[in-house]
């Protein structure tokens, strides 16, 4: 039994279950919710005892975390649901949406005026707060590329700031929002958009994917045509959550020197290995290394690996978030004990470490 009580802007329950609110469908419990639906009362929320002293766990579509244990202290969702354009000179705008936004219904909203820059980032699950946490990204695009703002509650200053992306510390799946969740509660994004953007279609696949959907030239594909192709590769090769839990990518493409890249690859020809942030860094991919230890497909109980992609970890029904660590764990130990090379989760872990 769970008691909820209604104050203006929020709402408060008690002992709540999380089980719905993770894409990997994971049995976990909040002792307390906040769904807030308004941002202006964050700073009279931070000022009561619990969230101004305690751990506080911002929750968006729960799609990049895993509950390996209840979370500590209360759990806070956003609702505000607004997005709208601020300034507009006929080709570049900039657009604001509220964290509690779903993130492909921002992507289908800027497309449907006309405005190109996310069309890479189409069919991400989660919202628009989250988007900044990891940098988010797919298809060649990160979303740093075209954010203009971060709008933030900060629980140091007790006050709401702008966060420059100069100060973002963006990087491959990462910014210091993630270094540091206590910090910042993301309650909306200011993106830069274009009615005239310069495609990326240089991901494998792409360009063939516009061609098979009838375009007669990649280069002449709209933003709304590279968004739907993205969206027909996504549905062929990833899980539906829905269907499958799952949280997408479970470990990030390592990142080595590039002298170890280089003999890797000479020891292991088909590794695929990627330009790093710099010239002396390469980034591999997990994805082959995990498939490599043979771990594609496998299955532990419910906890398993998606036959369709080494990457994915999945839930086969009543796995719990602990038993997936474990998983993540051994594969992990396997990729550094064949490859000497350390994998790093991409989603956030709660209520164990890693
Ligand atoms: C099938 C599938 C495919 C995916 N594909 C991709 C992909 O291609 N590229 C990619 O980058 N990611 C991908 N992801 C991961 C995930 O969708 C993104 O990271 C997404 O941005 C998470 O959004 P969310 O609202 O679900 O965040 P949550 O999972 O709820 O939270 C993730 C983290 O962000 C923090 N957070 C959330 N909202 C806020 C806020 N308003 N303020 C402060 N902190 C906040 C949380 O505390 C947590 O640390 C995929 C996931 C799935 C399930």
């Amino acid at each position: 039994m769970t008691d909820a009580i209604s104050m203006a802007g929020y709402r408060l329950v008690e002992n709540a279950r999380l089980d719905a609110r993770n894409t990997f469908g994971v049995a976990a419990r909040a002792p307390l919710l906040v769904e807030v639906s308004d941002a202006a009362v964050l700073p009279e929320l931070f000022g009561y005892a619990m969230l101004r002293d305690g751990p506080v766990l911002v929750l968006g579509g729960g799609s990049n975390l895993l509950f390996a244990g209840d979370p500590q202290g209360a759990v806070l969702t956003l609702g505000a649901q607004s997005i709208r354009i601020l300034e507009d000179d006929g080709d570049t705008a900039i657009v604001r949406a509220d964290a509690g936004v779903e993130w492909q219904a921002l992507v289908l909203w800027t497309l449907g005026h006309g405005l190109g820059g996310l069309e890479n980032l189409a069919l991400i699950p989660g919202t628009v707060g989250a988007a900044p946490i990891q940098n988010i990204g797919a298809y060649g695009v990160e979303v740093r590329e075209h954010i203009h703002i971060v709008e933030a509650f900060d629980r140091m200053l007790l006050r709401q700031v702008r966060v420059d992306p100069a100060n973002c510390g963006f990087a491959y799946r990462d910014s210091v929002f993630k270094r540091d969740p206590e910090r910042h509660v993301v309650t909306a994004v200011e993106f830069r958009l274009s009615r005239t953007p310069r495609l990326k279609l240089d991901y494998a696949g792409l360009d063939d994917e516009l061609i098979a959907m009838g375009v007669d030239a990649a280069d002449n594909a709209r933003p709304s045509q590279v968004a739907e192709a993205v969206c027909r590769i996504r549905r062929r090769k990833l899980p539906d959550p829905a269907i499958l839990g799952n949280a997408g990518s479970f470990f990030k493409n390592p990142i080595v020197p590039a002298v170890l890249a280089t003999q890797l690859q000479a020891a292991h020809g088909k590794l695929p290995v990627f330009r790093g942030s710099d010239e002396g860094s390469r980034k591999l991919s997990a994805a082959w290394l995990i498939d490599a230890c043979g771990w594609k497909g496998h299955r532990d109980g419910d906890a398993g690996v998606a036959p369709s992609h080494a990457l994915v970890l999945v839930n086969h029904g009543h796995a719990t978030g602990a038993q997936l660590l474990d998983l993540a764990r051994r594969i992990a130990a396997s990729v550094r004990e064949r490859f000497g090379v350390s994998l790093e989760p991409e989603p956030r872990i709660i209520g164990a470490t890693w």
